[in-house]
């Protein structure tokens, strides 16, 4: 999964571009610059890469999330339909905005049950975010024509599957606005950072405007370009971009390397009777950054994870059903609106409503799943060691 595995003398070279100039933000100072743009360079790259149109850098993930929406026009009193199985950015971002986090059922895709969405649909719907988690991605046609149907926006956090794809597109430019992460653990990182892609020019006209304080940038200068509409700074620097930019060379390489471990790994697994593993709507698009696995039943997981415990090799190996990040069961301060300012009524009843929520579906799936990492640097033997440890350990704990 994390590009910081890879981090060598390519990423130090675009840095040492930036510390020559001195010039560390992104926008202006076109002289004292010497024609270096890490940040525009990168969102050209990001384009060619992942076949959007356009691309907006952010400071983050969550920022982009944050600025998707904003640049949608999602807001107060709007309903967001989202996953129960994600990391906690992405109710954030909703909740930054004003609007309302709806969560709802994941399936055996780990990634937004379509019919959990349908089913969560009201008036104040306006936008379905699926999650593609832990590489590999939810049911998409399902949701476009949910989307469709009903007049959604349908946004994807795709921040956890860079380089993942669907019937032939990447994962984060179907829908009508999609984001990646590039944080420190992403499959490539800038250290920090984020991305909105899409293919609207009006979406993107706003989101780089959003993400530098609503400047309009059409002035001859900073000082002159005008502020149409509110915005914050959710801006990228220079530093951060230089990296991502040696990163985004690198993509289809990791990419190789993920997938290749993955399927060994995964041939190990499989001989072991009783697992199985989530469903993937389209198998060659999983960008292999994790494994996830299913045992029979919640008692077979806690004897598994004791097991790897025991032996050494539980380390990468993610339970979520007991994590504190990425699961609702664990997330008391949203249940318990744990927020240090006001949210707004609609917000506090939903959240509230939380509390008298089940997510027996999910709980079914979840407590009966572990997501392997997959790792950049294991060589073919390690992963055939890895492998042949995790069989035997597998076939002993469930005998
Ligand atoms: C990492 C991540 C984010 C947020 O990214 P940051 O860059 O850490 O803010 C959002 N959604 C998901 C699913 C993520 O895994």
């Amino acid at each position: 999964m994390p590009g910081f595995e890879f981090f060598g003398a390519e990423e130090k070279k675009e840095v040492n571009d930036v510390l020559d100039t001195g010039i560390l933000m992104r926008y202006g100072f076109d002289g004292p610059r010497k024609g270096i743009w890490k940040s525009k360079e990168l969102e050209k790259a990001i384009c060619a890469q992942f076949g959007t149109s356009y691309a907006q850098l952010t400071s983050s993930g969550t920022a982009a999330l944050t600025t998707a929406m904003a640049a949608m026009g999602i807001g107060a009193g709007d309903e967001v339909i989202m996953p129960a199985f994600t990391f906690v950015a992405s109710f954030e971002a909703v909740l930054s905005v004003g609007a309302v986090p709806i969560l709802v059922d994941i399936d055996s895709s780990l990634t937004l049950s379509p019919a959990a969405v349908k089913a969560a649909i009201t008036p104040k719907t306006k936008c379905v975010m699926p999650v593609h988690m832990c590489g590999s991605m939810a049911d998409l046609d399902a949701l476009q024509a949910i989307c469709k149907e009903h007049k959604l926006i349908l946004l994807e956090d795709a921040c956890q599957s860079i380089g993942g794809t669907y019937k032939g597109k990447a994962l984060g430019t179907i829908g009508h606005a999609g984001t990646f992460s590039f944080d420190f653990v992403k499959t490539i990182t800038c250290g920090e950072g984020g991305v909105v892609m899409t293919n609207d020019a009006e979406v993107y006209t706003k989101a780089d405007a959003y993400t530098d304080h609503g400047h309009d940038h059409l002035g001859v200068d900073r000082g002159a370009d005008l502020h149409p509409f509110l915005g914050y700074n959710f801006r990228i620097s220079e530093l951060h971009a230089a990296v991502g930019l040696a990163q985004i060379r690198k993509l289809d390489q990791f990419l190789l390397i993920q997938k290749k471990n993955q399927s060994i790994l995964k041939s190990y697994v499989a001989q072991v009777p009783g697992i199985e593993f989530r469903t993937v709507p389209d198998p060659v698009g999983d960008s292999g950054s994790f494994l996830s696995w299913f045992l029979p039943s919640q008692e077979a997981a806690d004897k598994v994870i004791l097991a790897f415990k025991e032996v050494g090799i539980l380390p990468g190996n993610f339970y979520w059903y007991a994590n504190n990040w990425h699961y609702i069961k664990k997330w008391m301060h949203l249940k318990n609106v744990q927020s240090l300012n006001q949210l707004n009524e609609a917000q506090q009843k939903a959240l509230q409503q939380l509390n008298h929520t089940t997510f027996e579906k999910s709980d079914a799936i979840m407590s009966r799943c572990i997501s392997t990492a997959i790792s950049l640097t294991w060589t073919e033997d390690q992963v055939h060691e890895k492998g042949a440890l995790f069989l035997a350990t597998l076939l002993k704990a469930l005998s």
